[in-house]
């Protein structure tokens, strides 16, 4: 049928021609004569001379002229051979008659000519028989192009509409319901495939909708990619059972991850337009648009609020966008390892005028399905790109920023060229530019996603995985990526962090994921539970409430400047005053805070505070010399809650176990934040409850200082407190392509042996010891020192890629040592060999060697000082 149709209009839009199959010469020209003038005239002697011309022309003829009496074949003869040819039996057929001859007239009709013209000829007659025939065929098929849709030969959208309403009249006690279908991304798969292979997808849509479907349902196509169908509600209902299972099928094999949903609208008040009967079902399938684990929904009362919401922020998205409605909060990131911020996610928010704040929830998910995303992606790109230079222009500590790049971006032709265009625009190194990409973007095309990274990580860009582990994880795909960094989801890490150790796959993912180089993030992370196990489980960085919310640009720059300043951690015994251990007491009752000075005063340092802001002062004047906190709950002004926040801004605060204090009541009402902190109480508790409370909280956390302590001590020189082999090992395997190039020294200490024959093993400690101490101030928090034997020292030093440079800081290092007074009887020396390490990366064994042979030659030619590995020396 759909082939029959677009012939017969191809056949209306040229030229149209006539056959005239007449054997006598004088008739032929005649008529041609006369039909001349409208039309185009091809001739045949008879039927089988027809046949061959029709053969050629067979899309081009819009009429048949036909004489019966004719030698080797006769009309009727033809006429038979015609009708048997399913194409070819559409074309009208007029038949010449003897205005004597009935016979011949009721033959022609039977055998299927559409109408006769008697002999002879009347010009006027043949071109108004002609005419009025081509027009009804013509009128014919277009009734059929407007019933029937060209590309898949099913109902059109007006069309269905008439059926179904008949249907529902005929059949008024009989329940049906709707089924729309639709392909996600359609689009964009006819933008990456071509029209052509959209068209052959959406026929095999088509065909699939028909599958095992009975024959009382009528289909038709709802609008481009959207099919429809009416069925009873008994086989809808079969019929969603089987979407609902058949879900993978749908997106498999020539539909190659593709995806359809499924709408259903059962029709329960007649009275509703079949047209909007049919919007319901297209709604309920673009409801599930991009959720993965549904592929059909039933339309109810909250889908139709929700749509329409939908509606009215689609509306306004773009002057939203012009009057800069939407702006940019940051949530810090920081490492684990030394409780540094190391950067930030930008996460958008929009207040609008009327509606006021509204969550990323809430418009995200539809930008996604309208495509507007990809605008506000590139916003908020650049948005971050100008904070960038703005720190740079201020001085302030310039740390990477991560963006969002929807998988909608990935599609955009010219993703790489805008991000690259951004970059340069505010003169930024790419690098500081974090791109996080979903992981449900990598399932869906993976090779388009796979070459989109790669282009980006060669620009520079930083890639990290986002949402790791909610439920689409491409773990085998993985070592093909080109990914920096894995970062994992709230949800993930909030299961997993819960489970008992054996049970929990995260340190089995932190493992993978460190031996394919990619460090690890933990998103989400609200507990100091939760971020323990983290660290236990050799995470990397880390965000979530538990250390800061998404706080707006300025707070976050105040963050920055802070941590500028500041120091990495304080260590415990950084404390001043009191040898005590403190115990800080917030409360605004004196009379209490004199109980609970009274009951610890034997073992601690009792810190008091009346509110918010001196607990503040006391907690920064008493850094990292408080061991718990016992807060009381009834701050004026939300003061408990401010106090909390504002203490887990300084990392130094993270290990202090707090104590809430709650007057008697519902708890998971009143107080449900409580239930994150290390403990609580109420307030009419004997004190020694209090004290055997606090007493285990600190011990809790001694016992895990200590754990974390042995485990520090595996990895660590027992004298300088610097890597040992085994440290130096993990620390190199922890190496990132981002670390490199790299320098990496050996020193020898020149004369330790002789120090330790002469003066003593105690002064041979003791000028190991100030060694340590000074390759702890000539260099970084992220380089790596190491022990390597008694008198050997290993740093690594990250970012460095210019051997003059690295001679120089080598020489330097040297020089000091000389210069430094270990002990007035011992004179203190080194040598040093470099060697440096490109992106490419060569084993840590030859590595070393290379700094190795470095170092022998600048023992021999250079004592004292440092020389370089270069293969032409070496
Ligand atoms: P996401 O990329 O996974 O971002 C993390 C979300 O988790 C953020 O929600 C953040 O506020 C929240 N979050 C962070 N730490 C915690 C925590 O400890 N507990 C809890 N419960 N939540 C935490 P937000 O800002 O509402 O963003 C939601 C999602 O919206 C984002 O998820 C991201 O998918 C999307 N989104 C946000 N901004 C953008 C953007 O600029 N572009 C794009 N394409 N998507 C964005
Ligand atoms: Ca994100
Ligand atoms: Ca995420």
């Amino acid at each position: 049928m759909p082939d029959g149709i677009m012939k017969e209009d191809v056949r209306m839009m040229r030229q149209k021609q006539i056959l005239v199959v007449e054997d006598n010469l004088i008739n032929r020209e005649m008529l041609k004569e006369i039909l001349a003038e409208q039309y185009a005239v091809l001739e045949a002697g008879n039927g089988l001379e027809a046949l061959e011309i029709l053969e050629q022309h067979r899309d081009d003829i819009a009429l048949i002229l036909l004489d019966i009496v004719m030698p080797v074949m006769d009309g009727i003869a033809f006429l038979e051979q015609l009708k048997a040819d399913a194409e070819l039996g559409l074309i009208p057929v007029i038949v010449m008659t003897q205005s004597d001859s009935r016979e011949d007239e009721i033959a022609a009709l039977a055998h299927g000519a559409t109408d006769f013209v008697p002999k002879p000829y009347r010009p006027q007659v043949i071109l108004h028989r002609v005419a009025s025939i081509i027009k009804l065929r013509e009128t014919a098929a277009m009734v059929n192009l407007l019933q029937y849709d060209r590309l898949t030969g099913l109902y059109t959208k007006e069309f269905f509409y008439r059926k179904v309403r008949e249907r529902l009249d005929e059949h008024p006690d009989q329940e049906y319901s709707l089924i729309c279908s639709n392909i996600e991304n359609f689009k964009l798969y006819n933008d990456v495939f071509g029209m052509e292979a959209g068209d052959r997808l959406l026929q095999s849509v088509s065909r699939l909708m028909h599958a095992d479907t009975d024959e009382d349902a009528i289909y038709g196509r709802y609008i481009a990619d959207r099919f429809i169908c009416l069925q009873k509600r008994a086989r809808a209902r079969e019929f969603e059972q089987w979407a609902a299972a058949h879900m993978h099928e749908w997106q498999s094999e020539d539909m190659k991850n593709i995806t359809v949903k499924f709408g259903v609208y059962e029709i329960t008040d007649r009275s509703v337009s079949v047209e909007q009967m049919c919007d319901r079902a297209s709604l309920a399938a673009s409801s599930i648009g991009g959720n993965y684990n549904q592929s059909i929904a039933v339309y109810d009362d909250v889908m139709r609020s929700k749509l329409l919401q939908e509606k009215a922020i689609t509306d306004v998205m773009e002057t939203a966008l012009a009057e800069r409605q939407f702006f940019l909060n940051l949530q810090p990131k920081y490492s684990l390892a030394d409780n540094r911020m190391v950067g930030a996610e930008a996460l958008v928010r929009w207040i609008h005028p009327e509606w006021g704040f509204m969550s990323p929830g809430q418009f995200i998910p539809l930008f996604e399905k309208n495509g507007f995303i990809s605008k506000l992606d590139r916003y908020i790109w650049e948005e971050a790109c100008a904070l960038l230079r703005r720190w740079q222009d201020q001085g302030l500590p310039v740390l990477p920023v991560s963006v969002n790049v929807s998988r909608i971006d990935i599609y955009q032709s010219h993703l790489e060229e805008t991000l690259l265009g951004l970059v340069q625009k505010y003169g930024i190194d790419p690098a500081l530019l974090h791109l996080e990409i979903t992981e449900s973007a990598y399932t869906e095309n993976t090779g388009r996603v796979l070459r989109t990274m790669e282009e980006l990580k060669k620009l520079g860009f930083v890639i990290e995985m986002d949402d790791f582990g909610s439920g689409y994880s491409s773990l085998s795909l993985l070592g093909q990526m080109k990914l920096d960094i894995l970062k994992l989801d709230m949800k993930f890490v909030q299961n997993e962090t819960e489970k008992p150790e054996g049970q929990s796959i995260l340190n089995d993912i932190v493992n993978m994921a460190h031996r394919l180089h990619l460090k690890v993030v933990a998103e989400g992370v609200e507990t100091r539970a939760q971020m323990r196990r983290l660290q236990q489980d050799g995470c990397d960085y880390v965000q979530g409430y538990f250390f800061s919310k998404p706080v707006s640009v300025a707070e976050y720059e105040d963050m920055l400047r802070k941590a500028g300043g500041a120091e990495p951690q304080m260590q415990a015994d950084a404390r001043q005053g009191s040898m005590l251990p403190g115990l800080l007491v917030i409360d605004d009752d004196a009379a209490y805070r004199e109980g609970v000075r009274w009951t610890f005063e034997d073992q601690y340092e009792v810190l008091e505070a009346c509110d918010m802001k001196s607990a503040c002062e006391c907690l920064a004047a008493h850094r990292g010399g408080v061991s718990a906190i016992v807060l009381s709950m009834l701050l004026p002004e939300n003061g408990a809650v401010e106090f909390l926040r504002k203490m887990r801004s300084d990392s130094a605060n993270w290990n202090i176990p707090v104590l809430a204090l709650i007057p008697q009541c519902d708890v998971e009402r009143e107080f449900p934040q409580v239930l994150e902190l290390d403990d609580f109480l109420c307030k009419c508790h004997p004190m020694f409850d209090l004290r055997r409370r606090v007493v285990r909280l600190i011990d809790v956390e001694s016992v895990y200082v200590r754990a974390r302590a042995l485990q520090d001590a595996a990895n660590q020189d027992y004298l300088t407190k610097l890597n040992n082999r085994r440290g130096l090992q993990n620390a190199m395997n922890a190496l990132h392509e981002e670390d490199l190039p790299a320098a990496l020294y050996l020193f020898d200490l020149d004369n330790l042996k002789h120090v330790n024959d002469s003066c003593g093993h105690d002064t041979g400690d003791r000028m190991i010891e100030a060694f340590a101490k000074l390759l702890r101030q000539m260099t970084r928090g992220e380089d790596v020192l190491c022990r390597y034997g008694g008198d050997e020292f290993i740093v690594i030093l990250k970012h460095m890629s210019d051997a003059e440079t690295a001679v120089r800081k080598g020489d330097r290092i040297c020089q000091a040592f000389r210069e430094s007074l270990v002990d007035e009887s011992v004179a203190a020396s080194c040598s040093c060999g470099v060697s440096l390490c490109g992106k490419e990366g060569d084993s840590a064994i030859e590595w070393i060697e290379r700094a190795d042979r470095a170092l022998y030659r600048a023992k021999r030619e250079n004592k004292g000082g440092c020389c370089v590995w270069s293969s032409e020396a070496d």
